[in-house]
């Protein structure tokens, strides 16, 4: 039975130099695919691309940059991460079908949705937001859905070439905490697209038993070229058996004492959750913090890890001049 990608997050930015090569664009236009187009992002050599693109070691330098006067103006983003604790369930509100890149305002609502004519403002003020602080070829949702109470902060769904996004408008309420919530979600659709599994991705529970990494029930079996599949084998292998066996993934408490433990291997205790929030989690930070030196700690060793990706530290470079201009 074919299953959705169901990520619940916890959770949540160049102009001075636009990375996004046109000739990529144009692929992506005729044939959605994220993994291609990252890995096109600056692929093969990053010199030949011309301002106002810029090179690997530009892009790395104006990322730092900006960050330093994002941090001056508005301090450290990845820190209005909050986790929720709430005994409420989450309910339901309104979702919204996108088109062309635009936002269809007309809400498509359950009657037993609890929606008032407010929330399309706030459906408007979340799309604006996103289109504003992420890479133009990552807009890509087609649903956009809003919600309330509940312990996460937002959600993506990707199945069959198709993103849904969904945000808690009760816990996004700060814009700062909303782009973090973004940030974070849109290290899930870099993570978790169709690209990064197997051709067979959802067909089997074969899969599981021959899957050489990671095998995760909502998204199955990563490939070896894949983000995840080496972050999972750099950075999990040791701790997974202990982590399986105190059932950390289902439990709060167990998070709060499993990162109380680890707390040199995580970027935050959310983080603790899974190898797909892990992933999602230290790209948000790797996004939001100084490119780190000292690499003793294992949670420094996890943001390094996204700058042996060329396309990501320009995606970096791209997201903060985003928010910058934005903010
Ligand atoms: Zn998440």
């Amino acid at each position: 039975m074919k299953k959705l990608v169901m990520l619940l997050s916890l959770l949540l930015f160049l102009p001075a130099c636009s990375l996004i090569d046109e000739a990529v664009q144009r692929n992506v236009a005729s044939e959605p695919s994220y993994r291609s187009l990252s890995a096109n992002y600056l692929k093969e050599d990053v010199a030949k691309v011309d301002l106002p693109y810029c090179w690997l070691a530009q892009c790395l330098q104006q990322g730092e940059l900006t960050l330093k006067n994002i941090r001056k103006s508005h301090g450290n983003l990845s820190e209005h991460v909050t986790i929720y604790r709430t005994n409420e369930k989450h309910e339901e509100l309104a979702y919204f079908m996108t088109e062309e890149g635009k936002l269809n305002n007309i809400a498509i609502e359950s009657e037993h949705w609890n929606y008032n004519s407010k929330h399309e403002r706030t459906a408007t003020a979340i799309w604006d937001l996103w289109n504003d602080i992420i890479p133009d070829p990552y807009h890509q949702v087609d649903k956009l859905y809003l919600f309330q109470g509940g312990d996460f902060a937002a959600y993506v769904n990707m199945y069959n070439m198709r993103v849904e996004l969904g945000v808690n408008i009760k816990h996004n309420q700060d814009q700062k905490q909303l782009t973090t919530t973004l940030v974070h979600e849109f290290g899930h659709i870099l993570t978790l697209n169709q690209e990064q599994f197997t051709e067979d991705r959802y067909t089997s529970d074969q899969q599981e038993l021959e899957c050489p990494a990671y095998f995760d029930e909502w998204s199955d079996c990563p490939n070896q070229e894949s983000y995840l599949y080496s972050f999972y084998n750099k950075f999990w292998k040791k701790i997974e058996t202990e982590w399986k066996k105190k059932k950390i993934e289902t439990s709060e408490a167990r998070q709060t004492a499993f990162y109380n433990k680890y707390r040199s291997q995580f970027v935050s205790e959310y983080a603790t959750t899974s190898p797909v929030e892990d992933i999602a989690e230290s790209f948000q930070y790797f996004i939001f913090s100084p490119k780190p030196t000292n690499l003793s700690s294992i949670k420094s060793q996890k943001i390094a890890f996204f700058y042996e990706y060329p396309e990501l530290v320009a995606i970096r470079a791209d997201v903060l001049a985003r928010v910058e201009k934005r903010f």
